[in-house]
């Protein structure tokens, strides 16, 4: 038996959305969205946790599961599932919904979710019923005859106030009992083309938004709180010397407190910064001092002196958003 599991990251989306949150007056006009959105990503990044750990106690014949997939197709609407269990003899999508409050399904529908406010929501049912036909013309379009399947998952039954008669609504314990009747299916791949197209669908993935955080939100950059955050407290740090920045909260003292904010702006904003905007978000005007860290930073640059532009890839910037992790980066020719 193959078992092959891609390693699960926490959504792109949830790390932005927390670097967001931390740099958000609780007046602007956007604070209330974004709170939301990040509670409900946090939320969400919990209930596929347990829904893996329950897939993960079901055998399956040959499995590959995908964590957020997406796929970018021509003529295909784009496409994103929270986990895939792809199959030798069938696919089924995993919509999962772990949202809190009081849940109530509507006729027509739509849900409502309460928490502070209430909120009319489009019930998953269609979203997984869109996807399920989407990756149906996937596969098609890439010669591949296999059944699709499509489950919406709640992992907590406490979420749910009423469930209509047709919400086709299922909670995470009665996963095993769906998958069991969905491995009865006549095996359709052989063990060589399953893995082909295990790889197909890995290299058919487009994870990144094409826009940044801020703009999809459009908060300007402007907008954002200036200052530089602690990386173990997200406390705020203070300036002790030219060269060093402490914890308010836990005395943390970072070698490079400026790397974060780096990160913040290639998280939230774009793809590259110039010592003005690093002064500008981190609230330090002391251009050489900026400079030196920036250059400690090692990044890869072009450009001489104050015109100096340090940049990441569309690679590396989606890496910081996954991983928030220093990398070391080969410095480039100015
Ligand atoms: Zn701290």
């Amino acid at each position: 038996m193959i078992f092959i599991q891609i390693k699960k990251e926490i959504s792109t989306k949830l790390v932005a959305l927390k670097r967001l949150h931390r740099r958000m007056s609780i007046n602007h006009p956007k604070y209330i969205d974004v709170k939301r959105d990040l509670y409900n990503a946090k939320a969400g990044h919990g209930g596929e946790e347990y829904i893996d750990s329950v897939l993960s106690s079901i055998y399956f014949p040959i499995p590959h599961i995908f964590h957020n997939i997406r796929f970018l197709e021509k003529n295909i609407p784009s496409t994103q599932t929270d986990i895939l269990v792809f199959t030798s003899a069938y696919a089924l999508i995993i919509e999962v919904n772990n949202w809190s409050g009081k849940t109530t399904f509507q006729d027509i529908g739509q849900i409502l979710q309460k928490n502070e406010h209430v909120e009319s929501i489009d019930c998953p049912t269609i979203h997984a019923d869109y996807f399920r036909d989407n990756l149906q013309d996937w596969f098609s379009k890439h010669d591949l005859h296999l059944p699709v399947h499509r489950v919406v998952i709640f992992p907590y039954a406490s979420t749910i106030n009423y469930c209509s008669e047709n919400g086709d609504i299922h909670f995470a314990k009665e996963l095993l009992a769906i998958v069991q009747k969905l491995n009865k299916l006549p095996i359709q791949l052989s063990e060589a083309r399953f893995i082909t197209y295990s790889k197909k669908i890995s290299h058919a993935n487009h994870p990144y938004a094409s826009h940044s955080i801020c703009q999809q939100y459009k908060i300007m950059p402007s907008d954002l709180l200036k200052g530089i955050f602690c990386t173990k407290c997200d406390g705020p740090l203070v300036k002790e010397s030219n060269r060093i920045y402490v914890c308010a909260h836990c005395l943390h003292i970072p070698d490079n407190p400026f790397y974060d904010v780096m990160v913040d702006w290639f998280t939230l904003i774009g793809n590259q910064i110039s010592n003005r905007q690093l002064r500008f978000l981190s609230g330090i005007d002391t251009s050489y001092i900026v400079g030196y860290f920036m250059k400690k930073s090692q990044f890869p640059h072009s450009g001489m002196n104050k015109g100096t532009i340090y940049h990441v890839n569309q690679q590396e910037q989606q890496n910081f958003i996954l991983q928030g992790k220093k990398q070391h980066h080969n410095k480039q020719k100015s």
